[in-house]
């Protein structure tokens, strides 16, 4: 996710430190600017190298070279990635078409067609390959392991593709009780600050638990239900947890940053932007491609606007095709 804004300003943050390293860095940084003060496609993925680089300390210093290699890379062959980004898109789109008008609004394919293609097209970069149509989302077609009495709770594991270009893994249990399918996501926290001003763990909680309420109650959710006849409950259930061995994801606290969501989160992160966060642990991939401003995506989307988006079918979609 992530604001353009706390974007920029972490950029500017590269220019205070004073290691060569760094300083390289943020000339390859820069190198992605153009004339219109945005961020060319590749500039993402770019970034999240930079910043992993940045933030591994010099012990590793061969793992942070080698992101920075990745970084490099992702700026000499921005144009060249953002054009084979572009064909193998279109190829997965032409598999997928048949499902287009089932996922997305009729509305949003005649008023906003590329961003509503775009939206829809880039969740099937999930490692797990199967996308049934939704009316096969009945009990008896579920993968027998999640729906096991004797062992209810099991492991989803995968990967997505995160802004675009970065292979970047999901995890979450699936636990099967009352005919419903829970979806469970446990974060930890490294560095909880308590002071006078501030609690974060508290505050987190109180977060996450709007981000469950989003995941929980948007009235897509019950719509996808009705439309295509699940015969199943879905529930989302997040939680922080304080015990690192319990947790899918365990992440760091910052003031401000973009992320990525397995590594830091931001203590000026909205409800929304977690319940959108959460979304990449649940294996959703971002929607958009730019931080220029020009979001090829479709607004109204989670995975495209993560201030003020809203859950869709094509989310729900494609975190329950899991299961079959
Ligand atoms: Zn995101």
């Amino acid at each position: 996710m992530v604001s353009k804004i706390a974007f920029l300003f972490s950029i500017g943050l590269f220019s205070i430190n004073l290691s060569s390293f760094a300083s390289e860095m943020n000339h390859t940084i820069s190198t992605c600017k153009v004339d219109q003060g945005g961020m060319e496609e590749g500039a993402e993925a770019q970034y999240l190298c930079a910043a992993q680089a940045d933030r591994l300390s010099n012990d590793g210093l061969r793992s942070k070279w080698r992101w920075y290699q990745c970084a490099k890379s992702y700026s000499e062959d921005q144009r060249q990635l953002s054009d084979q980004n572009e064909i193998e898109l279109q190829g997965i789109f032409e598999d997928y078409e048949h499902l287009f008008p089932i996922l997305m609004p009729q509305e949003a394919i005649q008023n906003f067609y590329a961003d509503t293609k775009k939206s829809f097209v880039v969740h099937f970069r999930d490692s797990f390959k199967n996308f049934p149509r939704p009316d096969f989302f009945r009990l008896r077609n579920i993968n027998g392991k999640f729906i096991n009495p004797i062992n209810p709770i099991n492991k989803m594991t995968g990967s997505m593709r995160y802004v675009g270009f970065f292979s970047a893994q999901y995890a979450y249990d699936i636990e099967y009780a009352n005919n419903a399918l829970i979806h469970k996501v446990r974060i930890h926290f490294k560095n909880p600050q308590v002071s006078q001003t501030q609690n974060d763990l508290q505050d987190f909680r109180l977060k996450i638990q709007e981000a469950q309420e989003i995941w929980n109650e948007t009235p897509a959710k019950e719509a996808f239900q009705k439309e295509f006849g699940l015969d199943f409950n879905t529930r989302f259930q997040f939680e922080v947890v304080t015990d690192p061995r319990l947790a899918h994801f365990s992440v760091a606290i910052a003031d401000t940053t973009r992320g990525p969501y397995f590594s830091e989160w931001a203590r000026n992160w909205t409800p929304v932007a977690i319940a959108h966060e959460i979304g990449h642990m649940l294996g959703l991939g971002d929607e958009y491609q730019t931080v220029s401003g020009k979001d090829d995506c479709l607004d109204q989307s989670l995975m495209c606007q993560s201030w003020r988006g809203e859950l869709m079918y094509h989310n729900y979609y494609h975190v329950l095709k899991r299961l079959f």
